[in-house]
């Protein structure tokens, strides 16, 4: 635990949140600044920053309270989707540095598109380096 951490606070009770599911390693409560209504993060109540940090015991948690949670999450605020991201580290804009998951509420009309939206244009990638680049990442996954 990190004492400066609200996440970690809101885990421990000591800051307030409206806690809507809690598991032994997970926690889920409505984003006190929703981007939409029913937005909820999924955090593991241990302190972690990224998604690399953290042991896969943990992440399997997080991914399971996701899965559970999302259905429920839709039902709840009549949403017709959810888009489910994780701001992972500074430059991705992650603000609080305990690894958490966002669920925002999606609907029909909202108007706001896919994630794909974040980004104005794409770079020109050619062949070669397409397979340089998953050579690298295959041959880092073990
Ligand atoms: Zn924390
Ligand atoms: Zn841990």
């Amino acid at each position: 635990m990190s004492g400066s951490c609200i996440f970690c606070r809101i885990v421990a009770g000591d800051a307030p949140a409206r806690v809507v599911a809690e598991t032994e390693d997970a926690v889920a409560f409505l984003d006190a600044n929703p981007l939409s209504p029913g937005h909820t993060l999924v955090i593991p109540r241990d302190h972690h920053e990224t998604l690399g940090d953290l042991p896969a015991d943990e992440g399997q948690a997080v991914f399971s309270l996701l899965h559970r949670l999302v259905p429920v999450v839709e039902r709840a605020v009549d949403a017709d989707a959810t888009t489910v991201a994780f701001n992972n580290g500074r430059a991705a804009g992650q603000e609080v540095h305990h690894v958490h998951g966002h669920v925002v509420p999606r609907f029909e009309d909202d108007g706001l598109g896919p994630i794909h939206g974040l980004f104005d244009s794409r770079p020109r990638i050619d062949r070669t380096e397409m397979d340089e680049i998953g050579e690298r990442i295959a041959s880092g996954f073990e």
